[in-house]
């Protein structure tokens, strides 16, 4: 089962299993390793970074909750040499749960770090469904008002059972990890308060869901995530950091200076190119949500994720509030 399905009269229920929760391990150095996940097709888990010290592995985000994501995991360790209990500790970008829904299937006392409401929501899945299609979108999107996702990320992407203690990481803290030392950079925008980690040294951002990766939907963001200003407020902090390498939640890593620059000045383009054409349909004539959905995603990505709505929902209502957009009944329109 894969994508939308009719519900019934008053609802579309979204329901999507995992194909493929393999991962690919790429090793950067004897002690730092990515588990590269073999899909980037949704549902599918983020990439892991592996850091070994004497005690045993550190993650940075650890793919889905449910018992088939963690076996996954579990099998790309062993290719290490290691299993699913040697994890001491895992930090955490953002609280989706591709990224953060595995802390549930860890050993008790393993530590986790990351932002602040992290360890509540991943054990909510109302919270979860909240964070991805906000109300807010709903209220927006009449054709797309009573899509039910709340089951497929608890079922499918595997809410945890109940909260988890998190050691809520700041802005600009280091985390020292092993030999290796990753500052705390505010990347909001994806999803509020998410936070990117540079390692000074060796040159390396694991920046998640932040940077634009080919196969996704990713500059992927919805209202409540910190907003398109927040988005680029992040993506400024990177850009003044001396990275040679990036590795995204998704899809293959960002080698060398340059191709890391590219990244992040295209991920800002395509989010204001976005504004842009919203602009643009809109000096047209007056259009509603579903017309103006064209302007941000093609088809294929709607049937697949239906909350890619999201992205138009944050732009209409930016629009809204800056006044240069106004909404009668369910048609957008420029002020002007
Ligand atoms: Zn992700
Ligand atoms: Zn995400």
């Amino acid at each position: 089962m894969c994508g939308p399905i009719d519900g019934g009269a008053s609802t579309t229920v979204y329901r999507s299993r995992p194909t493929d929760l393999e991962f690919d391990v790429i090793t950067l150095a004897d002690d730092i390793h990515v588990l590269r996940a073999r899909s980037t097709h949704w549902p599918s888990p983020s990439n892991v970074v592996v850091i070994e010290d004497g005690d045993g592995l550190t993650l940075l985000d650890c793919g889905f909750g449910t018992e088939e994501a963690r076996d996954g995991l579990d099998r790309a360790l062993r290719t290490l040499g290691y299993e699913i209990g040697a994890v001491h500790t895992v930090v955490v970008t953002h609280p989706h749960l591709d990224h953060a829904g595995g802390i549930g299937l860890l050993p008790e006392r393993v530590r986790v770090l990351g932002p602040t409401g992290l360890g509540e929501t991943v054990a909510d899945a109302v919270a979860s469904a909240e964070l991805i299609f906000p109300t807010a979108v709903r209220a927006l999107a009449p054709e797309r008002a009573d899509l039910e996702i709340v089951e497929h990320f608890r079922t499918d992407c595997g809410v945890l059972d109940g909260p988890v203690e998190v050691t809520a990481l700041v802005p600009g803290e280091d985390v020292n990890i092993g030999r290796t030392s990753w500052q705390v950079v505010l990347t909001p925008g994806h999803a509020d308060g998410m936070y990117s980690y540079v390692e000074s040294n060796l040159g390396i951002v694991v920046c998640s869901d932040v940077l634009v990766a080919r196969g996704t939907s990713i500059p992927w963001y919805a209202p409540g995530g910190g907003g398109t200003r927040g988005y680029l407020g992040g993506l400024g902090r990177l850009a003044e950091l001396d990275l040679q390498l990036a590795i995204p939640g998704h899809g293959g890593m960002i080698y060398g200076a340059d191709n890391c620059s590219a990244a992040i000045i295209k991920t800002s383009e395509r989010i204001e190119r976005r504004t842009d054409a919203v602009m643009r349909a809109l000096d047209a004539g007056p259009l509603s949500f579903a017309e103006l959905e064209a302007e941000i995603y093609p088809q294929r990505v709607y049937d697949v994720i239906p909350w890619a709505a999201s992205v138009l929902a944050t732009h209409l209502l930016e629009g809204i509030e800056d006044g240069a957009l106004h909404r009668h009944d369910d048609v957008f329109s420029t002020t002007a």
